[in-house]
């Protein structure tokens, strides 16, 4: 499934054009990347040459790519959106290109790619002399946060592989083994279970569970130590899935165990708030005014969570200080955690959706603390 034209409808540049120019830009100038690949369906390599779809708020958009990317453009979905196709030679100025065709006059406002490098940014900015950038993010961000059905279908099977890959933890954790020897066989699960690329493999045991992205290390787990398992990869269909579960071989720490039991009802209870208007930092406060009360206020150290699509982190972030309300078609974490320095950590992290009903959890394994025979 490279491509679904579902998943990737053909109007998405028309609705980014017409967000463009309300939000007063004369374009968007989009590189490889999420953003490309969410208008095009194209998943383009960022290379040191220039390609990059041109949007213009009034006008046809088109793609340059360097000619020898050509063919590769036309065989993608690119290729079947009846989008021009401009091919630069070696020895052409492609910026000079793209400005050649733009229209936009000095004062105007274009947006670049959230992702763009910068060598790319600047020699835009060389091309386009007295055009203000701004950031393409700020008006893809709003479109792409809210996920249509096939979206949010492409996130329910990413969650469903990494679930299924949580579900197996308990063949490869065990006393004497490292973290780095359990995050292989979990990286080889990760591809098992369907996804084309492994994100991240955090096996946090012991002291290490206190370090929320703290990733492998040589250390041996050992018996009664709690373990943090935070896995993630990206699916064929570009959407990502991001899972927390605790794990302990043999019986936890007493404190662990309360202050897990207080972690799981911040989780719990963040979770059934999701609703359409609650906004992310009420949805924020609902769990750490639990974890606060409890005393472990300043052992909570990150925002509860992120969206989540075809990027693992992206808006909308949950997170104190945002009044943004949620709306049906958001997806996002929710992750809160318990950290400990130098003793342990916890953090329990499901996948949500928004609905017009609640919030929809997309991972599914017990989120208790999972307890594995030695
Ligand atoms: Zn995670
Ligand atoms: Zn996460």
């Amino acid at each position: 499934m490279a491509h679904d034209a579902q998943l990737y409808p053909a109007d998405r540049i028309a609705r980014a054009q017409k967000a463009a120019a309300e939000a007063g830009l004369d374009a968007l100038l989009i590189s490889p990347g999420p953003d490309l690949r969410y208008l095009t369906g194209y998943q383009a390599l960022p290379l040191e040459r220039l390609t990059c779809l041109v949007a213009p708020a009034n006008g046809d958009p088109f793609l340059v790519v360097p000619l020898l990317e050509q063919p590769a453009a036309e065989a993608s979905p690119v290729g079947g959106l009846g989008l021009e196709i401009v091919g630069w030679r070696e020895t052409e100025d492609p910026y000079a290109l793209v400005a050649g065709r733009l229209p936009v006059g000095p004062e105007g406002r274009v947006g670049v790619d959230n992702h763009m490098w910068a060598e790319k940014v600047l020699a835009f900015r060389a091309a386009l002399p007295g055009v203000e950038q701004a950031l393409a993010g700020e008006v893809l961000g709003a479109l792409r946060m809210r996920k249509s059905a096939a979206e949010v279908a492409a996130l329910r099977e990413a969650g469903a592989a990494i679930d299924a890959v949580h579900a197996a933890v308990g063949q490869w954790l065990r006393p004497g083994r490292t973290e780095r020897e359990v995050g292989r066989d979990i990286a080889d699960a990760i591809l098992a279970a369907g996804h084309e690329t492994v994100d991240f493999v955090i096996v946090g045991s012991g002291p290490n569970g206190a370090s929320p992205h703290h990733e492998l290390s040589d250390r041996v787990i050992g018996a009664g130590e709690p373990v943090v398992v935070d896995i993630g990869g990206t699916m064929p269909s570009g959407y990502c899935s991001d899972s927390t579960r605790n794990y302990c071989v043999g019986e936890a720490p007493a404190e662990y165990l309360r202050a897990f039991g207080i972690l799981l009802a911040a989780q719990t209870a963040q979770c059934e708030s999701v609703r359409p208007g609650i906004t992310a930092e009420q949805l924020d406060a609902v769990g750490r005014d639990l974890i606060t009360e409890a005393g472990y206020g300043d052992r909570f150290i990150h925002r509860t969570g992120h969206g989540i699509g075809l990027e693992t982190h992206e808006e909308p972030y949950i997170v104190s200080g945002s009044a943004r309300p949620l709306e049906p078609g958001m997806a996002f974490s929710i992750e809160p955690g318990i950290y400990l320095p130098g003793r342990f950590g916890a953090r329990i992290e499901d996948i949500a959706v928004c609905t017009e009903d609640g919030g929809d959890r997309l991972n599914l394994t017990p989120r208790d603390l999972v307890r594995l025979d030695g």
